[in-house]
């Protein structure tokens, strides 16, 4: 396939996952955790690999160019499968080029910065391709359905209001945009699973021995407050699609297909970018063949 095809066909691939900006979204009623776009799960296996090996060719220029980075936020409710998504899409990627950092419960340190402080260190640098494990968002969404967690973070008073979500959306927009002016490309997926489909998941965590270590019963505790998330997924999905960073929900209850929803969004971000190997210029050139001339030299 040509690139200019592929690029096209990525395209109109993830359209139907993307939030317009300005739109109000009610999560549950407007997409389908099932969907998968009338695909087999052979052909998406095979699409799969195609964008996994178009997304290394683009790496790889990225880094050389060194010009633009990418920060790629994964948000999901537990079981949602960030980790197996990070896994998959970045399977064909030098490790070199790509940074993963996964964001828990704040530290004392982190607590005492700013809440965007900790997000901030985390960021990739130009060539790089950053990816969160969790992110920012968390900001308006752990710690809005559990408000025990905005009193941790020592706010003076003024700043815990009513208006305080509002306000934060607003701050993300903003230091997102700041991030995109300066060549750091933010890209934004929520893999968005089912509530049966998450009971599912869970029970298998609970049966199967080697995956017991990613069950807790916090995350039981978690589920009982599962309209509360659907509410805040669905604002934070409205309030921060933004023409420089819109949000992809990605259907989530179908693994395979997921991952092939989040390699296409960062495809297309990538393909957007169209990072350029440097070429060289003309005194670097008579340098690069100077050295050619002395090695042929020096043949046995
Ligand atoms: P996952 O469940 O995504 O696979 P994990 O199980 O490896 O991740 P956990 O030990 O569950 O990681 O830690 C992540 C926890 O940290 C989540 O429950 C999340 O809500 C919480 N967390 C993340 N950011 C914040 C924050 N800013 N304030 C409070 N809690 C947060
Ligand atoms: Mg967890």
């Amino acid at each position: 396939m040509s690139d200019g095809r592929a690029a096209e066909r990525v395209a109109k691939f993830i359209k139907p996952l993307r939030v317009k900006p300005g739109s109000t979204v009610d999560l549950t009623e407007d997409f389908d955790p099932r969907y998968k776009a009338g695909m087999k799960k052979r052909e998406g296996v095979e699409l799969l690999r195609t964008g996994v090996s178009l997304l290394a060719d683009h790496q790889a220029r990225l880094a050389a160019q060194d010009t633009y980075g990418v920060l790629f936020c994964l948000q999901a409710i537990d079981a949602g499968g960030k980790d197996g998504t990070i896994r998959h899409v970045m399977s064909g990627v030098n490790p070199q080029g790509v940074r993963v950092s996964g964001f828990k419960v704040p530290s004392a340190e982190e607590l005492d910065h700013d809440y965007l402080w900790r997000y901030a260190q985390r960021l990739p640098s130009r060539g790089e391709i950053g990816i969160f494990n969790r992110s920012h968002y968390e900001e308006v969404l752990v710690v809005r359905v559990h408000p025990e967690n905005l009193d941790r973070q020592k706010l003076p008073e003024e700043a815990k209001g009513p208006d305080v979500w509002d306000r934060r959306y607003r701050e993300i927009n903003d230091w997102e945009r700041y991030l995109t002016d300066n060549g750091i490309k933010v890209v934004k997926v929520f893999l968005n699973l089912s509530e049966e489909e998450q009971r599912l998941r869970f029970l298998k965590r609970i049966d199967r021995p080697e995956k017991n270590w990613k069950f807790s019963a916090a995350d039981v505790r978690e589920r009982e407050r599962w309209d509360d998330y659907q509410e805040a997924f669905s604002e934070m999905l409205s309030a921060t699609s933004t023409p420089w960073a819109p949000w992809y929900v990605v259907p989530a209850d179908r693994k395979w297909f997921a991952r092939i929803c989040a390699a296409a969004v960062l495809a297309h971000a990538l393909i957007g970018i169209d990072p350029q190997y440097p070429s060289l210029d003309g005194k670097a050139r008579k340098e690069l063949l100077a050295a050619r001339r002395g090695l042929e030299a020096e043949a046995p």
